[in-house]
């Protein structure tokens, strides 16, 4: 793309919308053929919560709902956004492409502001108020998919997701490379907080872009706690206090958990096991030594 020759809002109206529904579509169907096909095995035997799978009858719905709020709620604040850049407010577009430093620090205050932002609209989100009427809607899966990261109501997804996404660079006035690298980055660690499955990787766990799905899986199993997306605030307000408690018990206990999470027994050898302990909420977390914040 050429700043000189897209105007910005193209660039930035179009341009930015078209990086996130592309990759949300791309990983979401990606994990959705695991989800799915239960192959590779390899991949399939790291779900979390590996007694539930995903409801097929639900999917239609889920993606409609998907399209719904990617056309009908993104769209118009990414042409807002476009319609700003057009003006110079807000996301700046010029053919040079930005200093590595600057998308650095850049990045570093979007992950930040991200996590006050999501953190307090998730809270007030759980308020009897608002619960049954804007935020049930994406606690329908308990055991959610890299779908299901975006499946909100459109309050929700307006207010939890795209404003805490978009106001880091607009307050920045972020390059619109920056803006995009910082879209797919977001993206893709919303889907991996959903995916259902824990991967073991160094890169996964680089402090900031904490991809370990556990910690929000946890949130949809559980319902209460764990609001935020990197476990800072959870810290602060001692909103994570099952998540400790569970990984308490799980270090007390590996062993118990080891069988209940598989141990060469089979699905319903692992459903009785962790029945028969009372460690379902266990079973999800990882382990202190692969959780990281
Ligand atoms: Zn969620
Ligand atoms: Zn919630």
């Amino acid at each position: 793309m050429n700043g000189k020759t897209i105007p910005p809002f193209y660039l930035v109206g179009v341009g930015l919308w078209l990086v996130v529904v592309v990759t949300y579509w791309t990983f979401g169907l990606g994990f959705l053929a695991l989800d799915l096909r239960h192959r590779p095995t390899s991949l399939y035997a790291r779900k979390i919560q590996a007694e539930r799978s995903f409801d097929r009858k639900k999917l239609a719905r889920l993606v409609a709902q998907l399209l719904f709020g990617q056309i009908v709620v993104l769209l118009p604040f990414a042409l807002l956004l476009g319609w700003l850049a057009e003006r110079g407010i807000g996301i700046v577009v010029t053919p040079q492409f930005p200093r590595i430093i600057d998308v650095a620090w850049q990045l570093g205050v979007f992950v930040a502001w991200e996590e006050v932002a999501f953190y307090y609209s998730h809270r007030v989100l759980h308020h009897r108020l608002f619960y049954e009427r804007f935020h049930k809607m994406h606690h329908e899966f308990t055991a959610p998919i890299a779908l299901c990261a975006s499946y909100a109501h459109p309050v929700e997804l307006a207010t939890g997701n795209i404003l805490p996404l978009i106001l880091g660079p607009v307050l920045c006035r972020a390059h619109v490379a920056t803006t995009a690298l910082w879209f797919a980055v977001a993206v893709i660690g919303s889907q991996m907080h959903h995916c259902g499955y824990r991967f073991e990787s160094a890169v996964l766990h680089l402090p900031g872009f904490d991809q370990q799905p556990d910690f929000h899986d946890f949130h949809h199993e559980v319902f209460r706690g764990n609001y935020g997306l990197i476990g800072v605030l959870d810290w602060f307000h001692g909103t994570d206090g099952r998540w400790r408690a569970a990984l308490a018990v799980r270090k007390r206990q590996p062993e118990a958990v080891a069988e209940a999470e598989g141990g060469g027994g089979g699905r319903r050898r692992r459903s009785a096991a962790r029945r028969r302990r009372g460690f379902g909420l266990l079973a999800v977390a990882s382990s202190n030594a692969s959780f990281r914040i």
